[in-house]
């Protein structure tokens, strides 16, 4: 049985940036901190990440979901983090039950991705509330996401929270770690993509290449940007909205978004 609460769970999309805000104590890596404290304690959690791409639809499964280091050239401190939270199969069966026309495939082996744990170690540093990740199946068009998470919904009834992990700007490419200071055109893509999110303009978030002629800048390639369309879907009519560590790192941003709560 699902607990079922007449309050829904806020949802959260994280823009969560280098590896390194995991264990550096950053102005992001507080606001995570402080993200937790905000939020009602749920009883687990689904994530969404950029970085897990597959074709059709994973979930974890394992009870006990390693910790994946899926990065290069980062100090032994970074591998050495572990974030050893249980999993939740049943939730992983729930969630393929509300996707059932996609036939989720349920992934015995696979662990958390950076885009998961090193915004949990912040915000959960128990490792005690169960996380179940979802992959996602990028060759398919933004509505389709959009449409996917929709299905999701009803798990905000059943003190799941839904942790979306990307970032809304994204582009390594012309990222420089010499100079951090934001791209005009990272600024203008982030602010339109704020201002369709308190205008509830879902269709366009959904059709991100028409959001401006900076769109292919900033989103190069869709996996940092999916995870935002996850997190919309599930906004309910006249839900508030509120954005924290809003700020823009040259050609990335870290703006994060709560769906939600108070
Ligand atoms: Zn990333």
């Amino acid at each position: 049985m699902n607990t079922v609460h007449s309050l829904n769970m806020p949802v959260v999309f994280i823009g969560h940036g280098n590896p390194m805000n995991a264990i550096e104590r950053n102005e992001f890596h507080r606001g995570w901190e402080e993200l937790a404290r905000r939020l009602p304690v749920p009883r687990t959690i689904l994530c969404v990440s950029a970085h897990w791409e597959t074709q059709g639809v994973c979930l974890t499964e394992s009870e006990t979901p390693g910790t994946i280091h899926d990065f290069y050239g980062f100090p032994e401190q970074l591998f050495d983090v572990q974030y050893p939270a249980p999993g939740d199969p049943a939730l992983a069966r729930r969630v393929a039950e509300l996707l059932a026309t996609e036939r989720p495939y349920l992934d015995s082996e696979r662990g958390l991705d950076h885009g998961v744990w090193s915004v949990l170690v912040a915000m959960y540093p128990e490792a005690d509330i169960p996380v179940v990740q979802l992959s996602m199946d990028t060759s398919r068009p933004g509505l389709y996401h959009y449409n996917l998470a929709k299905q999701l919904a009803p798990l905000r009834r059943e003190d799941v929270l839904v942790l979306c992990s990307g970032n809304i700007v994204h582009n390594l490419g012309l990222f420089s770690y010499q100079n951090a200071m934001p791209l005009d055109w990272a600024i203008q893509f982030d602010t339109e993509v704020k201002k369709r999110t308190l205008l509830r303009d879902h269709e366009a978030l959904a059709s991100y290449n028409g959001l401006g002629q900076n769109a292919k800048l900033a989103v190069p390639t869709p996996e940092h940007y999916l995870p935002l369309l996850y997190a919309v879907a599930l906004q309910e009519e006249n839900e508030a909205i509120s954005f924290f560590n809003n700020t823009v790192l040259g050609s990335i941003s870290m703006t994060s978004i709560v769906i939600g709560g108070d």
